[in-house]
């Protein structure tokens, strides 16, 4: 077994966990896979013991525990070998949100209430691993579908909390900062004005959050939640804007399971503790299409326009 994190001259890291390969259906399809869920109500004794049970342990909605098969699991991170390829331990954890009690729900037929309180699960978690020695970001995502990379069915969110910042999170830090010392101003706070103003990429939108198709997408009918208010965190999302982001997040998912029919899909939950220039930001990429080897350049080509996209799934919703 062999669990560590590696980072290279260049400043690029992975994690390596081999350990990995023994989670359910890592190299198999879905035909090989055990028939009762272990996320169902009944099954707690399958997984790792409950971290956070909500609205009571008894009789849950949300439960949260560590997940069996941890990317990072480590206390310290520290060093392992010191030559020209550098080695640390897999420091940080992993943990399984389960989203609903119900096996086959979605955010489309979950209610506003429910919804609401998952993020008030996150927003707990959030706060507790950033508590954590030796953890510098806390990331929060979901793959929906096998296509997406879920490896069980039932709803669920996963959290991993890592020493280091996820290469992604730190070049959209780097683009944040740069507009911010250049215009002395978040630039997704001009963002959420302009597109609040030029309409034809808002999906919905409510007092406190847009959900648009971005005007620089990769995918078909990508889309990002940002909220109207400036705040870096989602700990820092008061109950009446979570309860405000559950609404569009539904609405957005009902629109998706209509056009789509249930699609497999990745969320990622966009933090970056206590900044000026980095704005909270939901990004959501439906699993339509598979990306190609000109992708790999970072080049990307999207087949529907946002302005398109965005206007079908608002008809969707409407
Ligand atoms: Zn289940
Ligand atoms: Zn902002």
């Amino acid at each position: 077994m062999l669990d560590e994190i590696r980072k290279d001259i260049f400043e690029r890291s992975t994690i390596v966990s081999t350990s990995r390969s023994k989670r359910p259906g890592a190299f198999l399809d879905e035909r090989h896979r055990e028939k009762a869920c272990p996320f169902c109500p009944g099954n707690e004794a399958r997984t790792e013991k409950t971290l956070l049970a909500l609205p009571n342990e008894k009789q849950w909605k949300i439960r949260v525990f560590k997940n069996k098969f941890p990317v990072l699991h480590t206390r310290h991170f520290k060093r392992i070998e010191n030559d020209f390829f550098s080695k640390y331990t897999p420091a940080g954890s992993h943990e399984i949100l389960i989203e609903t009690n119900k096996h086959d729900h979605e955010y489309f037929n979950m209610t506003e209430k429910d919804i609401a309180l998952v993020l008030e699960a996150i927003k707990h978690r959030y706060l507790d691993l950033m508590n954590i020695e030796d953890v510098n970001y806390v990331a929060i995502f979901k793959n929906k579908g096998e296509r997406a990379g879920a490896s069980l069915p039932h709803p669920h969110m996963q959290i991993i909390a890592a020493p280091l910042f996820p290469q992604a999170i730190s070049e959209e830090m780097q683009e944040s900062e740069n507009y911010f010392k250049k215009e002395k101003k978040c630039g997704e706070c001009v963002m959420v004005k302009e597109e609040t103003h030029a309409r034809k990429r808002v999906i919905t939108h409510n007092k406190d959050w847009l959900a648009v198709a971005p005007f620089v997408s990769s995918w078909p009918y990508q889309t990002t939640i940002l909220p109207r208010r400036h705040f870096s965190e989602v700990s820092e999302m008061t109950d009446g804007e979570a309860l405000n982001l559950a609404k569009v997040i539904k609405k957005l998912f009902h629109g998706y399971s209509k056009l789509f029919d249930d699609p497999p899909y990745n969320m990622m939950y966009h933090n970056f503790p206590g900044s000026d220039f980095w704005h909270f930001h939901i990004h959501i990429y439906p699993r339509l299409v598979t990306h190609a080897g000109f992708e790999f350049f970072g080049l990307n080509v999207v087949i529907v326009s946002p302005e398109d996209a965005a206007q079908t799934l608002k008809n969707a919703i409407r």
